[in-house]
């Protein structure tokens, strides 16, 4: 089949990779030129496991390839994925300026029946929109789909080729059977392709990433009441977790979740309810704790050292608002880095993946060290923002010969309390007792 996708983003990039790989012809669309002239040099422009494997011997073999013009991409397509942003607007609602801004593009430039697909999360009501948008000047037949991505960034090439469930909205047998045949190869082990109406397309993709964030957030509240009472939150969440009910996953307390989703979507979702008059009060509590919690190991900071953290020098480990990416976003590292510039207090970061992206944000407000013991040298403490892998079984005999004090702030749970407690370090955690 002959693809286009229109954003070529974590999503889109995604998606026309393993679209490619499946044997389909793709043509990725972007308007930063910057990118799509790195993309045709064979620069992949952000980091995602196994995306390199896939990308490579797509864009070799001819069935991936990049342009800036929308009418050069979409050129006999039978398909067209908008995989565009959806930020949050001022109000917090989804701005759908990207989407409809194509989708008036895209009106007069088709040439013959298209199916085009909304991968981008987008409130409930935008595939009428984008339909609107494109009939008033296409002068062809039309199919507008609703296909929210369920991808995880950090394993999204595996989610992508192997998805739990496909989600198709479309009322079209037409669509229908265009979307059918496109992700039959990813389905072959029996995974549903769930089909429904547009509406509750888009909003399953929301309802899942609210549950998913609110699933966390009640975990973060359990840690916190775990700390007042004396219980450690690891056990609780062993004990939960093997009852089927629950399940073991997004079980793990923290400094919040962030990222370019989550945040987002529950704040968008609040904002269809309130559009709709829905008092969603379990959404409006999941936001706030959430914000509370990202900043949570600041008090214990001051616990240890006292209020005044002028001077202090702080190494943080991880920088992405989780392992495996390089994505920024909402991380809560950045709220707790800003916090603590704002105390007049110093910080180098070490991040595997994420210190560029941060650097563009940051510049020189912040110190940025080659390896995670270059971060330690001379700092007052550690605080742990990220759980990448590498840090869980860190040479703790090199790390006392660097920092000043041995005491760790974990916003992730990495260590167990008793290696702690046996190593002589002072360190507070999520949920669980300090160890002083
Ligand atoms: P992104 O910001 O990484 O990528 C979007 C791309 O669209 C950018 O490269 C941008 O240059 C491009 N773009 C903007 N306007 C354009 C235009 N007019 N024509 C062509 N390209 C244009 O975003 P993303 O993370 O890939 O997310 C895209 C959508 O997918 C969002 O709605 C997001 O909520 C949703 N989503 C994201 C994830 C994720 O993990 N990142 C997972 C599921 C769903």
């Amino acid at each position: 089949m002959k693809i286009a996708v229109v954003g070529t983003g974590y999503v889109g990039l995604v998606t026309g990779t393993c679209f490619a790989e499946t044997g389909n012809q793709v043509i990725c669309v972007d308007i930063d030129e910057r990118k799509v002239e790195k993309l045709n040099n064979g620069i992949i422009p952000i980091y995602e496991p196994g995306l390199d494997v896939l990308f490579y011997r797509n864009v070799e073999e001819g069935r991936l390839k990049f342009t800036t013009s929308l009418i050069d991409g979409i050129k006999g397509a039978e398909v067209i994925f908008l995989a565009l942003p959806t930020p949050p607007g001022e109000d917090g609602s989804a701005d759908l300026k990207y989407i409809l801004k194509v989708a008036s593009d895209l009106g007069p430039i088709l040439s013959q029946y298209v199916v085009v697909v909304d991968k981008s999360t987008v409130p409930v009501g935008t595939a009428e929109k984008v339909r609107a948008h494109i009939a008033e000047h296409a002068q062809v037949e039309f199919d507008v789909v609703s296909n929210p991505e369920f991808l995880r960034e950090g394993v999204a090439v595996e989610d992508f080729m192997k998805p739990d469930r496909v989600v198709i909205g479309t009322r079209s047998d037409k669509a229908k059977s265009v979307m059918n045949k496109l992700y039959a190869p990813l389905v072959r082990q029996g995974n549903p392709v769930i089909f429904m109406d547009e509406r509750s397309a888009e909003m399953t993709k929301y309802a899942a990433n609210a549950f998913l964030a609110t699933k966390i957030t009640f975990m973060n509240e359990i840690a916190n009441l775990c700390e007042k009472v004396g219980a450690n939150v690891d056990d609780i969440r062993r004990g939960i977790g093997t009852d089927s009910r629950i399940g073991k996953r997004f079980l793990f307390a923290g400094i919040g979740y962030g990222g370019s989703c989550f945040p987002k979507d529950v704040q968008a979702l609040a904002k269809t309810a309130q559009e709709y008059h829905y008092d969603f009060k379990v959404l409006e509590s999941v936001m706030t704790v959430n914000n509370l919690q990202k900043t949570k190991l600041l008090p214990q900071i001051k616990d240890y050292f006292g209020d005044d953290l002028k001077g202090k020098t702080f190494a943080i480990w991880g920088l992405a608002f989780k392992p495996y990416t390089d994505d920024i976003r909402e991380a809560p590292a950045l709220d707790n880095i800003k916090a603590l510039l704002a105390e007049g207090a110093k910080v180098t970061a070490y991040d595997p993946e994420a210190m560029d992206n941060v650097r563009n944000i940051l510049g020189t407000q912040i110190n940025y060290a080659h390896t995670q013991y270059a971060a330690l040298d001379d700092a007052d403490a550690l605080i742990i923002m990220t759980e990448w892998p590498l840090f869980r079984t860190p040479d703790f005999e090199k790390m006392n010969l660097l920092l000043k004090n041995k005491v760790i702030f974990d916003g992730r749970n990495v260590y167990e309390l008793e290696t702690m407690a046996e190593m002589g370090y002072t360190y507070y955690s999520i949920g669980r007792q300090a160890v002083k």
